[in-house]
């Protein structure tokens, strides 16, 4: 559904990313583990055309998503995404902040975008934190508000870097229950995450990269129960 083939990501001399095959199905979860400048973020945002790629291909549902002549915004309509830090817009509101892209991107008149806004914040147990200012949240409530917000958009895959890792550890649960649950609607998602547990129970494909490659990828109870690659059990001791 969503797949890379043979993508090469350079910074300059620095090769970042060394040839990734990658394929997420359709209502899959893949998380993407590895260390520190393992190339987790920079394949994200690949993706997502946050930077280009230097060779091979990706592809949405068949289409071409890389290269010049894209179209980026119907590309960014189909990949939502969220970061570590929330970049909630800070002088908008919570509603404001999920309804705007619907309204000025999908051209969903207002009053709908709102109803369906406070549908998804209901959801979240935020509907009572809608004419708040990001600023009046928690870190967790935040980020919660910036999934909604990627949810919007009704993206076909959702891209997630770290979502958790800036936050206070009593708040990361509340933020994996969304992803827990989105995962169940099925939700094709594609994450990278640090949370080694959690990865494990939503996951159907771990995929670890060093150095820019995918050095080992496969469910859950072999990459992280089973790791064959002497890289990704150094890696596993060190994180578990
Ligand atoms: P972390 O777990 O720390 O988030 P990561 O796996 O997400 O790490 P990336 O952020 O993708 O790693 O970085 C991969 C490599 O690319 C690193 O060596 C980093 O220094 C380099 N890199 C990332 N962004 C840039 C940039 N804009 N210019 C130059 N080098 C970059
Ligand atoms: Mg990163």
């Amino acid at each position: 559904f969503l797949t890379l083939d043979s993508v090469v990501k350079s910074y300059g001399e620095r090769t970042v990313l060394r040839g990734i095959d990658l394929n997420v199905e359709r209502h899959q979860v893949v998380c993407l583990i590895g260390g520190s400048g393992s190339g987790k973020s920079t394949l994200l945002r690949c993706i997502n055309a946050l930077e280009d790629i230097n060779e091979g291909e990706i592809r949405l549902d068949g289409d071409i998503i890389s290269g010049e002549g894209i179209n980026v915004d119907l590309l960014r309509r189909n990949i939502g995404i969220v970061f570590q830090s929330f970049n909630l817009f800070p002088h908008m509101s919570v509603l404001k902040n999920v309804t705007l892209a619907p309204i000025k991107i999908h051209g969903i008149d207002a009053a709908t975008a709102h109803e369906r806004g406070m549908e998804l914040l209901r959801r979240i147990g935020l509907g009572d934190k809608a004419n708040a200012y990001p600023d009046q949240l928690s870190g967790g409530q935040q980020q919660r508000v910036a999934i909604v917000r990627a949810m919007a958009m009704d993206p076909k895959v959702l891209l997630l870097d770290e979502i958790t890792s800036a936050l206070d550890p009593v708040l990361v649960g509340e933020v994996l229950d969304i992803v827990r649950e989105l995962a169940n609607d099925g939700l094709t998602m594609l994450l990278a995450t640090h949370e080694m547990s959690f990865a494990h129970e939503v996951a159907d494909t771990i995929c670890f990269l060093h150095e820019g490659v995918i050095l080992e990828q496969g469910p859950p109870s072999q990459v992280l129960d089973a790791p064959q690659e002497a890289h990704t059990r150094a890696f596993l001791s060190r994180v578990g």
